[in-house]
């Protein structure tokens, strides 16, 4: 496989809230949502890495694992009908159809099932060997692109965000704001921030998921110190929780803010930014950036949740036609 090379930018935009304004904060959002057509969301910048690898390695195709719901094989399976390389994508648990798989079946990934039991020896060693050798050659990738080349890959969005500042009239800003499933992402914006500016993780998993752990080792195996960075619980009690406040705020704050968001990651972020002003914690006049690190095509299968969640039932109807 070759891959062109492609460095996509994603822009930085104000995001206007009226409680945003109340608190005398100014709120940037980094859009990787919208990236491209196909491929967007923090999940490529952390595969792409691991492509670079591939591409060096001349290998066919490139095989990774993920749920029904993983934006990281969504970023994959995109990648691979963009750019033309073949993929592969174990899926945990069992068959099962969701606004995901179904890109993924149309980006033409190749699927495979494992069960719930198969799904987790993938850790264990020689998980790998019968899928390379049905599939020679190809990139065997870690879940969700973690490790330190995944982070490393979003080390350069800190310099993305730098480079437009001005287009907002800002000289500076005061944190920068990251929702987090295993910290990779995390520490990338860290390893790039450098300690230029706090990086805020918005955990999106309940605190006792390892998440400090993986980014001390990340940062530590970068050679760095476990600083830089704060984790905040915004898991609201379990990944993929979402409840009747959640779901106002993410529908409120889309009708107010015109940006489509996404529940399990970067609604739960931009809550957390609003309790910990609420908190006192941010002072007015704070300039802010967000990462919107995508994941929208799996919204798609919450929306009617979402309304009924919220008790938004007028628009529940309009929504229907
Ligand atoms: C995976 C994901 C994250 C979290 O990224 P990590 O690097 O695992 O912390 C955040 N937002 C979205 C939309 C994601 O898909």
């Amino acid at each position: 496989m070759t891959l062109p090379d492609w460095n996509p930018r994603a822009s930085l935009e104000p995001l206007r809230l009226p409680w945003l304004a109340a608190a005398g904060l100014e709120l940037a959002v980094l859009r990787l949502d919208a990236l491209d057509p196909l491929v967007s969301g923090n999940k490529w910048f952390k595969l792409a890495p691991y492509l670079a690898e591939a591409a060096r390695n001349g290998a066919e195709g490139v095989i990774s694992l993920g749920g029904a719901h993983s934006n990281h094989l969504h970023a994959l399976a995109a990648a691979g009908a963009r750019f033309g390389f073949a993929t592969v994508g174990l899926l945990r648990g069992e068959p099962q159809q969701t606004p995901t798989v179904q890109d993924l079946q149309e980006f033409g990934m190749a699927l495979h099932w494992l069960g719930y039991g198969g799904y987790r020896e993938r850790h264990q060693s020689g998980f790998w060997e019968p899928w390379l050798q049905r599939y020679r050659g190809f990139q065997p990738v870690p879940e969700g692109g973690g490790g330190l080349p995944g982070a490393r890959g979003c080390m350069g969005l800190v310099a993305m965000i730098r480079e437009q500042l001005d287009s907002l009239g800002w000289d500076d800003y005061h944190s920068l704001w990251v929702a987090a499933g295993t910290g990779t992402t995390l520490a990338g914006l860290v390893l790039g921030e450098d300690g230029r500016h706090p990086v805020m993780g918005a955990l999106a998993v309940p605190p006792d998921h390892g998440v400090a752990e993986q980014v001390r080792t990340l940062l530590v195996g970068a050679g760095r110190t476990d600083q830089g960075y704060r984790l905040i619980d915004a898991s609201r009690g379990g990944f993929a929780r979402l409840d009747a406040q959640l779901a106002r705020f993410l529908l409120d704050s889309e009708r107010d803010g015109g940006l489509a968001l996404e529940p399990l990651y970067t609604a739960k972020a931009l809550l957390a930014i609003r309790e910990d002003a609420e908190a006192g914690r941010i002072p007015a006049g704070s300039r802010l950036v967000l990462l919107h690190t995508g994941g929208l095509q799996g919204r798609r299968a919450m929306q009617a949740k979402l309304l009924q969640l919220a008790g938004y039932t007028d628009r529940a109807m309009e929504e229907q036609g």
